[in-house]
């Protein structure tokens, strides 16, 4: 029996299923041909949402709705002024609707009510940050280039956006693109993860009060087909902005090939974290707990695979399994709850198929390993789980795993910890923990990964930029560079005068 530390059932009783319809040209309406589908709440087994299904006469619906609401320039040629005022109003409206989106989020995600509340509120400060940069948006002049030239650099919305985002934090996820493509002056379609819909509604709602004209945010409700893929491929479509799996990020890439879209791609990680004997041990083992158990290890940043220095491995690994031991799993609703329940029982298998296989190839599973029980409960919830003795050619070291199962793997010098680092196809984030500031600049320089933590794990602000290396992504969120992503760059040059000479000789 595994000494855990459990939150049994809370018995707080569940709100009504929340029902989900489709928000085109600022109407709400369910699917053209009528169907729906249900989300049971991955903890407690329960009807989460009931939501409008989306076919492909929907999608194009919604598309029709963002394209004519670009050309018209009900959005696209407001002031940066005028767009900021309505940013403003969303980052208000979501502080005032914490609670009411984060109970919602908890039931569909089963992710624990404290971490719900932190993504949802949180997310506020996004759509702030967001409204600022629209009063930015600034291209260049070139009064350089002869008496009778003037150049101007404009930048202008991309168009049409399709926003396709996961299941793991709809909430922050949407609000780390949807004001950014706002402020930009584009417009937008849609799509939420099919086992999270209806925080994305609600975020719907939020944009109709807060004075968003019609049809410059539409949401289609479903699933990748047909309604992600009409999303990925139709010509009204300029660019499309996807935060998911890296299989399905390429299949986007291929798809939206064909019209020549631009493409912003947030894909997975495998995040390795650098432990040196000199770093404040303490700090960085609790660091890697909370790195690798944070909504149940299905965060793309999370820290799945530390690399410890061979003099501490045995002590350091002891740290984790004693701390992770410590992490209060259970109902998602119990405030003192910090790690909840997995997304789905496919997902589950999948994460212990790779346990299975890491420990019949020989590595040795110190805690954990196995799906657990939570008393009064009837959903899914795996053990907190560490895994030593992982070699670099395990799947559990190469793969994204998603649930909360630590790999542990050992290194000698820098310079083996930076090659272990890079020995993969991912490079979204990485970590490094040392006191010595040239050991944690020297690895922060030499991996591939966009974003370094030293002697922190996770911590992220909308000045900062978010995005990944090598099949992590491409493209760039949140900060300047997040605006920039969705802004097309124009060329106006102006001869001013009369001094044009003619090409056509007609004498
Ligand atoms: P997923 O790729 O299965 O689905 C993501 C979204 O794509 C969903 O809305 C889904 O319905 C849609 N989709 C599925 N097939 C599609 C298709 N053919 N065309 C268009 N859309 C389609 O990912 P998921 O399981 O929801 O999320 C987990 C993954 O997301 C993990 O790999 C994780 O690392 C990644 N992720 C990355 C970041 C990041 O910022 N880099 C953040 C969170 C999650």
């Amino acid at each position: 029996m595994l000494d855990l530390t459990l939150i049994p059932a809370t018995g707080t009783a569940l709100p009504p299923p929340f029902e989900g319809r489709h928000l085109i040209d600022g109407e709400w309406r369910a699917s053209r041909d009528g169907r729906t589908f249900d989300r049971l709440s991955p903890a407690h087994g329960t009807l989460a949402s009931r939501s409008a299904l989306g076919c492909e006469a929907d999608t194009e619906a919604a598309i029709g709705a963002a394209r004519r609401a670009f050309d018209d320039g009900r959005w696209s040629r407001l002031s940066g002024k005028a767009r900021s005022a309505v940013l403003l109003r969303v980052a208000d409206l979501i502080e005032a609707n914490v609670e009411r989106i984060a109970v919602v989020e908890t039931l569909e995600s089963g992710k624990p009510i404290s971490q719900s509340r932190g993504e949802v509120g949180g997310a506020a400060d996004l759509w702030r940050y967001a409204a600022a940069l629209a009063r930015t948006v600034q291209g260049d002049s070139h009064n350089t280039l002869g008496s009778d030239m003037l150049g101007m650099i404009l930048k202008e919305p991309i168009g049409v956006v399709s926003v396709i985002t996961p299941w793991n934090f709809p909430f922050w996820i949407l609000s780390q693109k949807l004001p950014f493509a706002l402020a930009a002056g584009c417009t937008c379609v849609v799509k939420p993860s099919e086992m999270t819909p209806s925080t994305t509604v609600m975020m719907g709602e939020l944009l109709l009060e807060a004075g968003l004209p019609a049809g410059v945010v539409n949401i289609v409700l479903g699933y990748g087909q047909p309604v992600g893929s009409l999303m990925s491929t139709h010509p009204y479509v300029d660019m499309v902005t996807f935060t998911g799996s890296t299989a399905v990020g390429k299949g986007i890439v291929t798809a939206a090939s064909g019209t020549l879209k631009k493409v912003a791609l947030e894909l997975g990680g495998k995040n390795p974290q650098a432990i040196f004997p000199d770093a404040d041990l303490d700090s960085a083992a609790d660091a890697v707990t909370f790195g690798i158990h944070f909504n149940v290890g299905q965060c793309c940043n999370s820290g799945s695979r530390i690399l410890v220095h061979e003099d501490i491995a045995q002590d350091f690994t002891a740290r984790v399994v004693d701390l992770s031991r410590r992490v209060a799993f259970g109902d998602p609703l119990d405030p003192q709850t910090q790690v909840g329940a997995i997304v789905s029982e496919a997902h589950q298998r999948k994460i212990h198929g790779y346990v299975e296989a890491a420990a019949g190839a020989g590595a040795e599973v110190r805690l954990g390993g196995g799906p657990l029980t939570v008393p009064g409960l009837t959903g899914q919830f795996y053990q907190p789980t560490v895994v030593a003795g992982v070699t670099p050619s395990m799947a559990i070291a190469r793969e994204e795993v998603f649930g909360p199962v630590l790999s542990v793997l050992t290194f000698r010098t820098l310079d083996e910890a930076v090659a272990l680092a890079n020995d993969a196809s991912y490079g979204l984030s990485a970590g490094v923990w040392s006191e010595n500031v040239h050991t944690c600049l020297d690895f922060a320089r030499r991996v591939q990964a966009g974003t370094i933590w030293t002697n922190t794990w996770m911590d992220g602000f909308p000045e900062m930029t978010f995005g990944g290396f090598k099949q992590s992504g491409q493209g760039r969120e949140i900060g300047r560079y997040g605006l920039e992503e969705f802004l097309e760059v124009k060329t106006v040059a102006m001869r001013v005068g009369r001094t044009r000479t003619p090409w056509v000789r007609t004498r």
